[in-house]
């Protein structure tokens, strides 16, 4: 069986080109959607995540504000930030780089982020509004996924859906929306983490496998059913001697699967350029939800 690579790229480039004529009716009306991006410390790979986000919205031509904080700020200089943000007009997304320095509580400064400007979909009422089916903004790396599947025509109603991880920015959301009663939904959704005893007894049924469990090639050939099609969500990053010092993998042997799947997507450039893209698509969203002009996603 040949399988086919899901390429991230050229779904990510149809949504950023759709994007943009979303952005220049705002723009008449004097709106430019605008992103305000709060990291805190020095982590690097933070610094390179945000500053590729920056990248992205000047390209759109929307604008992005990034506020750098020092890795010794307490809790109250973070919420006072927000504080400040949630109440300007001006930014329509807020995003808090995670991870956060580990004497800052994530959950505490992420649910103070207005709702309506949660662009990472991260707030509990964004999550709970998700479940209920009804979702404000949808979780980027999850609805990456989504997007990955409509565009390569790949069905997910009444397949069943095995997804590894639980985490709340994609385990959960992911399981929200393959559940869900909707066209890009209608799952049977089996939702595996690391107390599930004999990992492979559950991917091997299933159609779809969503691999998103931070564990460098952990699915293998031998642990999936022929013609699955699979997303692997992981970036790992392996030491080795090239010239970088490590090569970037996903949660999937790609190799292993390899004429056995129907579909994989590759690690880098599968999931990893939606996660962006769908920033973006919550963000316009937000800016065209301050004049009740909303016309997709
Ligand atoms: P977390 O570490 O928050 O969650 C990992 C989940 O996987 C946990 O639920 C954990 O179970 C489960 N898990 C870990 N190891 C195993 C195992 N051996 N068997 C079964 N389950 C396991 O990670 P994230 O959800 O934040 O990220 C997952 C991966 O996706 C990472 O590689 C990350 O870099 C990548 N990622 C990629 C993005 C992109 O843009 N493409 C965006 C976000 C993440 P338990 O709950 O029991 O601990």
């Amino acid at each position: 069986m040949g399988t086919l690579l899901l390429k991230g790229k050229p779904v990510s480039d149809s949504i950023r080109l759709a994007l943009e004529p979303r952005v220049q009716s705002l723009k008449k009306i004097g709106i430019v959607p605008k992103l305000a991006a709060i990291i805190v410390g020095d982590d690097p790979a933070s610094q390179v995540y945000v500053r590729n986000k920056a990248r992205a919205f000047e390209k759109l031509s929307c604008e992005s504000q990034t506020y750098r904080l020092d890795s010794k700020s307490n809790e109250e200089n973070v919420l006072t930030l927000i504080d400040r943000l949630n109440n300007d007009p001006s930014a329509h997304g807020i995003l808090v780089q995670l991870p956060l320095p580990n004497h800052l509580d994530s959950k505490t400064i992420l649910h103070t982020v207005s709702p309506n400007k949660d662009v990472d979909g991260f707030h509990p009422e964004n999550l709970g509004l998700l479940l209920e089916g009804n979702p404000n903004f949808i979780p980027c790396t999850p609805h990456g996924v989504l997007e990955i599947l409509r565009h390569y025509d790949i069905s997910v109603s009444g397949r069943h859906a095995v997804i590894v991880g639980r985490s709340n920015i994609v385990g959960k959301p992911m399981f929200a929306l393959l559940a869900q009663k909707f066209e890009m939904g209608n799952a049977t959704v089996t939702i595996c983490h690391t107390g599930t005893k004999d990992l492979a007894a559950y991917t091997k049924q299933g159609d779809i496998i969503i691999a998103a469990a931070g564990s460098p090639n952990m699915i293998t050939g031998d642990m999936i059913k022929e013609g699955a099609d699979i997303i692997d969500v992981g970036i790992n990053r392996v030491d080795d001697d090239s010239e970088k010092g490590y090569t970037l993998v996903g949660d999937v042997n790609t190799e292993s699967v390899m004429g056995i799947a129907n579909s994989v997507t590759p690690v880098p450039g599968g999931v990893g350029p939606m996660t962006i893209t769908m920033l973006l698509v919550n963000t316009v969203k937000s800016a065209e939800k301050c004049v009740e002009l909303v016309t997709g996603w």
